[in-house]
């Protein structure tokens, strides 16, 4: 059995850059990936950099045609530069399979070539999340029912897509696909569009995504779904809607089961995330685990910062925790984008926190008459003594840059 100091699952964003690391350190590693389609993971191959090639190419006016073949372009040529950034690095074997426990330092990987066992000293899992089909009637993948990976595939722009889940990925895709010239429809079951989002701050991304044409589907249970070779109908109690395609968007869950973490004693969470300590500690002394599979906010960006976490144990000064990270900034990339650093107004209210609370139409600002777009607004809270003047003077200075 081949021996190796660290075996990675999983060439995701953390898992990558700890090989290289490890790899120039003199350290001989293994990075186990179940799909060259996949190499470079989820964020080149099917998450932002296809998604955010084709929000530009919609924006600059392509034709659907067009606009997939350049991210698939795109998309190629990053995959075969992450594959070759660690291809080169002599002392890391990139080994294609899926990759299973077979007990605390054995890893069974599984190929169509055939199974390999591997031993590791230290393991790393970095095996990503998958989305979530919920159980509904029919709803089963297929060429009419697709989730964020299925949809980059079509190769024609559906006249009607329908959008099951008004979450950050459905909402990338409908102002996307809307940009292109679908007739989109969001469904979903919750009353309110953006739960997690305060009110006035949902309400305006509501406006600006109907003002685009598309439609909203809230409050609205799909208690079954049918699918024929040219349309899906989706069976609600307000009677039924079909579309020619279905994208299910209703979230991602971390793909650990299927490592058999159990055989290694590793734990995982009442949502079946890898639990991990405040430095990606598993409840196994030598795994760590990084990325979406801890369970933790779904973003490349953190997944860069637990790779960071991890090798500051490794090679640094072990002082690296996820306790650093207390506001994480994020974006969802509709026109104008939707951004949010820090609590909303109403989690901060619920803690009790006593707040003061700004906002400004983006209307307000100088440059959105420059670049001749005043939808949106801005919004700030802050404890402290800061006069409301001055922050909205400060951010209206912010904003004029
Ligand atoms: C549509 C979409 C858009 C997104 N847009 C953004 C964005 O704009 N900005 C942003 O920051 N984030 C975005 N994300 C989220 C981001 O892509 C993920 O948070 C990030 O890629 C997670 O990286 P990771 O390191 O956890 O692992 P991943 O990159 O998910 O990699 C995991 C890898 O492990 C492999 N694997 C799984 N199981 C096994 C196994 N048993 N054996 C071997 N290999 C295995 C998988 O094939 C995969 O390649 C988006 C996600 C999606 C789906």
């Amino acid at each position: 059995m081949k021996h190796y100091q660290a075996a990675i699952i999983g060439f995701g964003k953390a898992g990558k850059t700890l090989a290289a690391a490890l790899g120039r350190a003199g350290w001989r590693v293994a990075l186990i990936e179940q799909s060259s389609a996949m190499y470079g993971g989820t964020c080149i191959n099917v998450g932002c950099i296809p998604t955010k090639t084709l929000v530009h190419e919609a924006q600059t006016a392509s034709d659907f045609a067009a606009a997939m073949q350049r991210k698939s372009e795109v998309v190629s040529f990053l995959r075969e530069k992450n594959y070759l950034n660690l291809a080169h690095l002599e002392q890391v074997d990139i080994i294609d399979g899926r990759a299973e426990f077979a007990d605390a330092h054995t890893l069974n990987i599984v190929s169509d070539q055939g199974a390999q066992a591997i031993y590791a000293d230290k393991i790393f899992i970095n095996s990503g999340a998958e989305a979530i089909f919920p159980s509904i009637s029919g709803l089963q993948p297929g060429p009419r029912i697709v989730d964020s990976s299925g949809i980059l595939n079509l190769t024609a722009l559906p006249k009607r897509l329908g959008i099951l889940g008004g979450g950050y990925i459905g909402i990338e895709f409908a102002a996307m696909f809307a940009s292109f010239g679908s007739e989109v429809t969001l469904f979903d079951s919750a009353p309110q569009f953006l739960p997690r989002e305060d009110a006035d701050i949902s309400a305006a991304v509501q406006t600006i995504l109907q003002d685009q044409g598309i439609r909203m589907a809230l409050h609205t249970t799909v208690n079954a779904v049918s699918s024929s070779s040219d349309s899906v109908t989706l069976h609600t109690a307000q009677g039924d809607r079909q579309v020619d395609v279905l994208l299910v968007a209703t979230g991602r869950r971390p793909a650990a089961r299927q490592l058999k973490p159990e055989n290694a004693g590793v734990m995982l969470d009442a949502r079946g995330a890898v639990s991990v300590d405040r430095q990606l500690k598993t409840s196994v002394d030598h795994i760590w685990a990084m990325g979406d599979v801890t369970g933790g906010p779904q973003f490349t960006y953190i997944s860069l910062d637990d790779y960071r976490i991890v090798y500051d144990q490794l090679l640094g000064k072990g002082t690296r925790s996820t306790d650093d990270r207390a506001n994480i900034p994020w974006s969802v990339f509709m026109t104008p984008t939707l951004s949010r650093i820090g609590l909303t107004e109403a989690q901060a209210r619920e803690q009790g926190r006593d707040i003061q609370v700004v906002s400004l139409p983006v209307a307000a600002i100088p440059r959105a008459r420059v670049v001749n777009d005043t939808r949106g607004v801005l919004k700030a809270w802050w404890t402290g003594r800061i006069s409301r003047l001055s922050a909205w003077h400060c951010w209206r200075w912010i904003h004029m840059k």
